[in-house]
């Protein structure tokens, strides 16, 4: 896959991952599936030259995970990410 060099930071999920999920998960920590470097989805990479958004970590450039939206439905891939912790209120 080409990568290329141009990214935004993380904060560009926030609107479509705001349609999916009740909290800004922006914030939530997200655990790279390949080097185990643990962050928050903020400080992610976002290419958005593929359909949709594609978060890299900035550890390794793994795909962490990948959003869509589509007419009607978002697709959220986050096989990239061993774990997602996101912070609620008590
Ligand atoms: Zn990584």
């Amino acid at each position: 896959m080409d990568g290329g060099t141009e990214f935004v930071d993380g904060n560009a999920l926030a609107g479509t991952l705001a349609e999916v999920f009740a909290v800004d998960v922006t914030a939530a920590l997200a655990r790279c599936g390949s080097c185990g470097e643990t962050g928050p989805l903020a400080g992610l990479r976002v290419y958005g030259r593929a359909p949709g958004l594609v978060a890299r970590c900035p550890g390794c450039e793994s795909v962490v995970l990948r959003v869509n939206r589509g007419p009607g439905a978002a697709w959220l891939d986050l096989r990239g990410a061993t774990c997602l912790r996101v912070d609620l209120p008590d």
